[in-house]
């Protein structure tokens, strides 16, 4: 190659890689724009705009060594071998689907049964499939696994780290059984010493290696829990989560787990705690990801004991800044960019539209002012975001898909109303075996009892503990107590319980 060859293919390849807009990943947003129904293509909408969704893993590991009520898993979920080769597969294959149908660029949930049991080799490996499709990841834990596991995990054999970033989606509830050191939790207050040792393990990470996380906390809701929830966020925001997710039951999966009347819950009512807990309205318009009967979101941060919003829904100007921001940054991928070539796309876009200066330094006045200078200065400043997602029934989900398979809208306005949520469904799942994409609400009420009677055939429970099976596990086909047995759990002080590593949407 000459060396004007090689000049041209050096100025091609940096303007390749300072283009802003990845044309795939655009193409892919405009798909997703143009599947949402009418009712989801809000102002704030930030599906088909900025993102084409959370995605979810199936299939992959389902057992889980907490038992909890209600269980979203099939009956056969535990009955599963944890198996490191058929999770590679099969995340891989999944995955692929994924970046030829949804595009380059998504963040995707490795989620299941229990992601720490397995392997950490199995888990890094699996983790860097995720990556290499363009899937930026994220483990679903009950966060009842010791730092050992977790320095496993993050460093290779030769003790250096093999993954510069991590992020877990940890569960914790009074309404899982089995977790070490307090197995039947009386409420969630007795639970913060384990969120707080959870979160402690991953600082202590980022200090001896230098291996940076992102932590959300999730969090199931019922009638037995609802009125706790302000006080986990009060409790728990300075101890490394950026994200609370909660979740309102909903009667899906193991019906041997359902021990309350979940309906009892609205959504309306756990973002009033929510809101209780932040000590603030939570605007969930303001970015909306698909249907906000599915999702609430609201983006911010704490500055000491005061959080604060990102933008204020309420102020006009803010909104222009949302909507600019969709418009001119919206088709710009964030996910998996390196943070330098990020800021030099925006630096591109901003000069061909220098308008977003002089919103951006505007915004800044007006957060600094509502903030308080004086309080920036004094208090460290965490962003910290608070999400719901509600899962439907699967008495819902079953005539909604049936109906939306053969095309068909039903006349039952709660069916209705199921499908509209469906078609706007924030969080999917791949089938390689046909092509296909399903809503995670799918998978879970219509699809995943078959799947997992298929699996308990291909990987049977083993009698013996394997080697790598990490301390304080159970081995397989050595449930914690009550796990299969769920009358067992019926009851236990503090009432019905719930799984770990199985809410979705959790983690944008
Ligand atoms: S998985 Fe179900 S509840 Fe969640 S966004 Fe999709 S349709 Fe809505």
């Amino acid at each position: 190659m000459t060396a004007m060859a090689r000049w041209t293919a050096t100025i091609g390849m940096a303007r390749r890689a300072l283009r802003p807009v990845d044309p795939r990943f655009a193409a892919a947003l405009e798909r997703r724009w143009a599947e949402l129904p009418a009712s989801a293509r809000t102002p704030g909408q930030v599906l088909g705009r900025h993102a084409v969704g959370c995605e979810g893993t199936h299939g992959v590991f389902p057992k889980c060594n907490l038992a909890c009520t209600p269980c979203y898993h099939s009956r056969d979920a535990n009955q599963v071998r944890v198996d490191g080769g058929h999770t590679i597969s099969q995340v891989r294959a999944q995955m692929r689907l994924l970046d030829q149908v949804r595009g380059p660029r998504a963040h995707a949930q490795l989620i299941g049964g229990e992601v720490s049991l397995l392997d950490p080799d199995d888990h890094a490996a699996t983790l860097a499939v995720m990556r290499a499709h363009g899937r930026e990841p994220m483990s679903f834990t009950h966060g009842d696994f010791d730092y050992d596991y977790l320095a496993r995990l993050a460093l290779g054999p030769d003790g250096r780290p093999r993954l510069g970033r991590l992020s877990f989606a940890a569960h914790f509830d009074s309404l899982m059984f089995g977790r070490r050191g307090i197995p039947r939790p009386p409420d969630e207050a007795s639970l913060n010493p384990y969120r707080e040792r959870f979160a402690a393990m991953f600082a202590r990470l980022r200090r001896e290696h230098g291996v940076r996380s992102f932590l959300a906390h999730n969090m199931t809701v019922t009638p037995a829990n609802l009125s706790q929830v302000a006080a986990v966020i009060r409790d728990c925001r300075a101890m490394g989560y950026g994200m609370f997710s909660f979740q309102p039951a909903a009667f899906v999966g193991d019906d041997r787990r359902w021990h309350e009347d979940y309906r009892d819950v609205t959504g309306d009512q756990v973002w009033a705690q929510i809101e209780a807990g932040a000590g603030t309205r939570l605007d969930y318009h303001l970015f909306e990801h698909g249907d906000t009967r599915c999702n609430r979101a609201a983006y911010g941060f704490w500055a000491g004991d005061r959080w604060f919003p990102v933008l204020d829904g309420a102020d006009r100007r803010d909104l222009a800044v949302r909507d600019a921001f969709l418009e001119y940054f919206g088709p710009v991928s964030f996910t998996g960019t390196p943070p330098a070539l990020l800021a030099a796309r925006l630096a591109v876009i901003t000069a061909r539209h220098p308008r977003v200066l002089a919103l951006a330094v505007g915004w800044a006045a007006r957060t600094i002012r509502r903030a308080g200078p004086l309080r920036l200065l004094t208090h460290r400043i965490r962003p910290v975001s608070y999400v719901m997602h509600q899962f439907m029934d699967a008495a819902d989900v079953r005539p909604a898909w049936d109906l939306m398979q053969r095309g068909e809208v039903s006349a039952d306005p709660r069916v209705r109303a199921t499908q509209e949520r469906l078609a706007a469904c924030h969080y999917a799942m791949a089938h390689p075996e046909n092509g296909t994409l399903v809503p995670a609400c799918v998978q879970h009420c219509v699809l995943d009892p078959a799947e997992n009677r298929a699996l308990r055939v291909l990987l049977p429970l083993s009698r013996t503990r394997p080697d790598h099976e990490a301390p304080g596990q159970e081995a397989p086909g050595q449930e914690a107590p009550g796990q299969d047995e769920p009358d067992a759990e019926a009851g236990a002080p503090g009432g019905p319980r719930e799984p770990a590593g199985r809410a979705p949407g959790d983690g944008r």
